[in-house]
């Protein structure tokens, strides 16, 4: 095997369906993983290294600069099972070790069997899932580990002698006061990982939170609340030497994700497993959200699809709006570009229509836009204005197309 450095680099998505139990926000794709169904997991196991076989000879061109393992709870992957989708990875690509190769944890207390299988296996990236200090509020999500196993955690992967560790947190629970969330942060601060992520609690559609809060069971915390612990979480946590360099996305300096970066960046990455999303040269696919279906369309040798999109220019400059204005970098102009002759207008169109929010949510000139934390709390609404103006913009140039 060797790192080559002439091939095209790409990151690499690996999907792991499965979990102990159902957290009651969360709608990604994972099923609860009981001792009768061990067999399923073998058989998604079986089915994850096929499909990354069906991708052979595009993957044999490149070179996985990073490799994420996302779900669902991969740390109940066994060692054996990740060696073998790490070979399938070499093997297909011919490339060794991604200079990223992160895995996501819940904490556990039996975690500590499969550190040394890590380290051995070249992970070098670990995000905690530890989403709250409070036992309270882990409760109400129903996550099945506690503030003592994610502290226990944390100590193994440090004398385990791992570098690179980020945690999960989530702010806004019901109820939850400006003072607890505070603590949350002190404790993370206090243990130092490298990097902070931050997730607002969002009522996904069928989810059971989502029905909770439609029956009355709970309330939505008050957004003066929200904004209160927004503002404090940026101050506390780049006083304390993080940078907040996307929405939800906190690091010291050189630790921030290089896969994450990579989404954000609209760089090509591809995704394996059920539900995984790919982006290859302008083009946009994700695979179907149901376990059976996947492994059946890959037993048939077929790609396990389920939509495969070519992004239009159009769609292509939604895009880098979208994803441009959650980085601390901003949209440049030279982005939109070079997708389109006419990028210069369109950008001081938007620079114009945005005039409105400067200088308290973010920053203007004719070269980039730059959304600042204040603006990041109201994304949603700048990027309906967005839109708006890109709407109207491809009118005039549609409608002048038609009479030309
Ligand atoms: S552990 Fe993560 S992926 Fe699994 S149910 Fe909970 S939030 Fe969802």
């Amino acid at each position: 095997m060797v790192n080559s450095s002439s091939k095209q680099k790409t990151g690499i998505y690996i999907h792991y369906p499965f979990c102990l139990s159902k957290c009651i926000h969360c709608d990604f794709y994972s099923l609860p993983l009981g001792r009768d169904n061990k067999s399923i997991e073998k058989k998604y196991i079986y089915a994850l290294l096929d499909e990354i076989r069906l991708y052979r000879s595009i993957l044999s061109v490149r070179e996985p600069s990073t490799i994420y393992l996302g779900g669902g709870s991969p740390n109940l992957l066994s060692i054996r099972d990740l060696h073998s989708i790490l070979d399938c990875i070499c093997e297909v690509t011919g490339v060794a070790r991604p200079v990223e190769f992160s895995i996501e944890i819940n904490p556990a207390s039996d975690i500590g069997d499969k550190l040394e299988g890590y380290k051995a296996l070249g992970v070098n990236r670990i995000s905690i899932g530890v989403q709250s200090f409070s036992n309270k509020m882990l409760k109400f999500l129903r996550r099945p580990h506690s503030v003592e196993d994610s502290l226990e955690t944390y100590k193994m992967l440090r004398d385990w002698g791992f570098e690179n560790i980020n945690m999960d947190l989530i702010f806004g629970f019901p109820m939850q006061t400006l003072d607890e969330f505070k603590k949350d942060l002190e404790t993370v601060v206090g243990l130092g990982p490298e990097h902070i992520s931050v997730y607002n609690l969002i009522y996904e559609r069928d989810t059971p939170l989502y029905r909770m809060r439609q029956t009355g069971k709970v309330e939505a915390l008050d957004e003066d609340v929200e904004w209160q612990m927004w503002v404090y979480m940026h101050k506390f946590l780049e006083d304390s030497g993080y940078t907040h360099y996307e929405v939800s996305n906190f690091a010291i300096d050189g630790k921030e994700s290089v896969h994450n970066l990579n989404y954000w960046n609209r760089k090509e990455y591809f995704g394996f497993g059920p539900s995984a999303h790919s982006f290859s040269n302008g083009i946009r696919w994700w695979n179907v959200r149901d376990l059976g279906a996947y492994i059946g369309k890959v037993e048939e040798k077929e790609f396990p699809m389920e939509r495969k999109e070519v992004i239009e220019k159009k769609d292509q400059i939604e895009e880098i709006f979208m994803l441009s204005m959650r980085v601390k970098d901003g949209v440049r102009k030279e982005s939109i570009e070079k997708i389109a002759a006419w990028g210069n207008e369109l950008f001081v169109e938007v620079v114009r229509g945005l005039e409105k929010y400067t200088p308290d949510y973010l920053s203007l000139s004719k070269d980039e836009i730059v959304v600042n934390y204040k603006g990041w709390f109201i994304l949603d609404e700048i990027l309906v204005n967005v839109f708006h103006i890109l709407d109207a913009f491809w009118r005039e140039i549609y409608d002048s197309q038609e009479n030309s």
